[in-house]
Parts: C-alpha cells; structure tokens; sequence
C-alpha cells in the first residue's frame, strides 16, 4: 500500500545567515550595519535617508533563527531545521532547502562551500563542506538505523538557465535543454530524460555532488556571471519498503531537494549591467512567484486561493513541495556591508514576507 502523507502545520522555516566581513572588506574599511539582539531578530541600520537628514533606517526583523557572521557549517546542520527535512523526506514528504540572497552573500557557500572543494576528492571530515554534504551524512547515519526497512535512493542535479533545464550530469548531449512535462499518472511536473543515478551508498551521492559541482563550474567559465543568472537543483528520491506484521508492506516515496537559486539583485540589475530583458524577467518571475507560494504556504487561510507555480520553470519542479504536501526551509543569506544595505534590506524582506513570524 502507499501512504499519502498529510501537510504538518509548521511547514515553513526561514532562517537567515550573515555572512562575515571579507578581508578585502574590512581592509578597505567596510563596516557591518546589522545587529543581532537575540531571539532570531536582525537589526539593520541602512544609513540616514538622503530626504531628511536627520532620521535613521533602523528595521528589526524577527526568524526562526539567525546565523551570525561567527557561525560554522556544522551550526547550520544542527539548528537550520534541516534535520527534520531529511527526517520528513524519509517519511515520504517532499521538501526543499534553498538559500536566496544576493550574489556573493554565501549561497553556495552554505549549500556546498567553497568550488575548489570539489576539484579534487574532498576529505569528509574538511570543515568547509557544505549543507549538502553534512546533510546525506546525516541521511545515510539514519538509514543505517532503520534495520527494518529497505531503501532506495535516487539522484539528480539540474540547471534552470534563462528558463531552459539543463542536466548537470549528463552533459554529454551537447547541452541541450530538457522538456519539462505534467505527468497525469503522479500529477507533477517533471523532467523528461533527466539523468537520474541510483545512490547505494553514501559515496554514490557524494559523486552526483561532486560531479554537477564540476559541470556547474564548466558553464561557468564559458559565460561570465553565469552562477549568478541559473538556479540549480540537486534532488534526492527517497524510496522505502518497511515490512509490517503479516507480509503487509508500506512504501513511500519522498524526496529533498536543495536549490542554489540565482541572484536575487538580478531583479533590478537589468539593463545597467547589459542582462537581456527576456534573462532578467524570467530570474525575477521565478524568485517572485517562489516568495509568493512560500508565502501561501505559510499561511494556511491563504492555501485554498490561486497558487502561480505554474508560472516558471523553477517552481513547477519545485510544485509538490510548494503546493501543498512540503516541508521547506528558506536559508536568507545577506552581506553584513554598508554598501550592500540596499539588497540586504530587500532580502531580509523577502525572508520576512515568506513567514511572518
Ligand atoms: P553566492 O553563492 O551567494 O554568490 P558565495 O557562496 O560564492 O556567494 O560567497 C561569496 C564569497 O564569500 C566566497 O568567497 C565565499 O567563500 C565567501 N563566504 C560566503 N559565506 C561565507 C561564510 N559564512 N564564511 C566565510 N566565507 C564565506
Ligand atoms: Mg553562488
């Protein structure tokens, strides 16, 4: 028999993680401008306002939780929330992580840590290693404890640039876009001839990371900036058999995906910075209509009405996990800088509308 789990109530988590100041940073004299009074409140004071001169910005914002500048990658393990994500993926829920903000504010720092990480093999007890990592860690300790349940694991990592998905681990099709199609059968969306690796062990799933980061990196090199336009998604299929009293069998699939999402200053750089419009419309539309089924998914009054996750190629992989059956997590990551006040504040914002706490 499947089971078809319910929605929990407390399905949104937003958590926001600072990064510290660079060296270049504070050796050009670059200040913080957040506070952190406890409590999961961040404190932003962008500067006096050019109108009146005398009146400061100060804003407070509260989370669940805050991640200061001082915090380390194991930190985000224990206390993101992402623990229960993998616990619920097990359970048969489909949930997502991701982290939004602007570019260089810690994204794929979070998420998989610093790229030369992966050009070679990395050692598993390096202090830099990302979410992701510590996270099927934590997966593969708990599998290894359910003695009465088989598991199948499954995974794929993909690229949405421009609106085109592109597989980042096979790669050898000349990089041709994939089509994303509805599936009448499961009622999703999904992605068609998307290379999917079944993962026996932990080092299986080390190797989709490892791989997608070098093709990510790949693509990179030939368009300048292009990590900063492309949102990728790295998905594990949780797939299980627990063997009941008289020969019954409950399975369940669940799944977790991780999503590096493009950058959010995409949203205004357009023309200055030489974006096409049709590039900068598509990176806006996706991170607008994501923040708005966060936030319909949030709030349970808003639940019944129209959610747009249909409107980019970005949430309709991520729809069965929006809209209605998830569990997400939101990690907002932010400068600390003077001269980033402008994106900080409007990430802060969007992490604060995604859960009004
Ligand atoms: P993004 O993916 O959001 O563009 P990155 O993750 O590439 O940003 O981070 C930008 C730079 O800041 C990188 O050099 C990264 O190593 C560094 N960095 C980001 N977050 C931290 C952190 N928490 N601690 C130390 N360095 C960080
Ligand atoms: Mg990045």
């Amino acid at each position: 028999t499947g089971s078809e789990p319910s929605t929990p109530d407390d399905n949104v988590n937003v958590v926001v993680r600072v990064r510290p100041l660079s060296q270049k940073e504070r050796q050009a004299g670059h200040e913080s401008i957040l506070q952190f009074p406890g409590n999961g409140q961040v404190m932003i004071d962008s500067g006096r306002d050019s109108g009146s001169r005398n009146k400061t910005n100060v804003r407070v914002f509260t989370y669940n939780v805050v991640f200061e500048p001082g915090a380390t990658q194991d930190d985000i393990l224990d206390y993101s929330g992402i623990k229960r994500l993998i616990e619920m993926a097990v359970e048969g829920f489909s949930c997502t992580a991701f982290c939004y903000g602007q570019t260089g504010s810690g994204k794929t720092h979070t998420l998989t840590g610093p790229p030369d990480l992966f050009q070679n093999r990395p050692n598993p007890a390096d202090p830099r290693h990302g979410l992701i990592f510590r996270a099927f860690l934590y997966l593969f300790q708990m599998l290894k404890s359910r003695t009465d349940t088989h598991f199948v694991l499954k995974a794929s990592f993909l690229e949405i640039y421009n609106e085109k998905v592109m597989d980042l681990l096979n790669t050898g099709s000349g990089r041709k876009p994939l089509t994303v199609r509805w599936s009448k059968k499961s009622g999703g969306f999904f992605v068609e001839n998307l290379f999917t690796v079944d993962c026996e062990e932990l080092d299986d799933l080390l190797a989709v990371l490892e791989e997608g980061m070098r093709n990510r990196a790949v693509g990179s090199h030939q368009m300048n900036d292009h990590s900063s336009r492309s949102h990728t998604i790295l998905t594990v299929h949780i797939i299980s058999e627990q063997k009941m009293e008289g020969g019954i069998f409950i399975s369940k699939h669940g799944k977790i995906n991780f999503v590096d999402l493009a950058g959010s200053e995409m949203t205004k750089k357009t023309m200055s910075e030489g974006t096409t419009l049709e590039e900068a419309n598509n990176i806006n539309k996706s991170l607008m209509v994501l923040g708005y089924c966060i936030a319909s998914l949030s709030d349970s009054k808003k639940k019944s009405g129209h959610i747009p996750y249909r409107d980019s190629q970005l949430t309709k992989l991520l729809a069965d996990s929006l809209a209605g059956k998830g569990v997400t997590l939101m990690i907002a990551c932010v400068s600390p800088a003077q001269y980033n006040h402008a994106e900080t504040l409007n990430t802060l914002r969007y992490a604060f509308r995604a859960k009004r706490i």
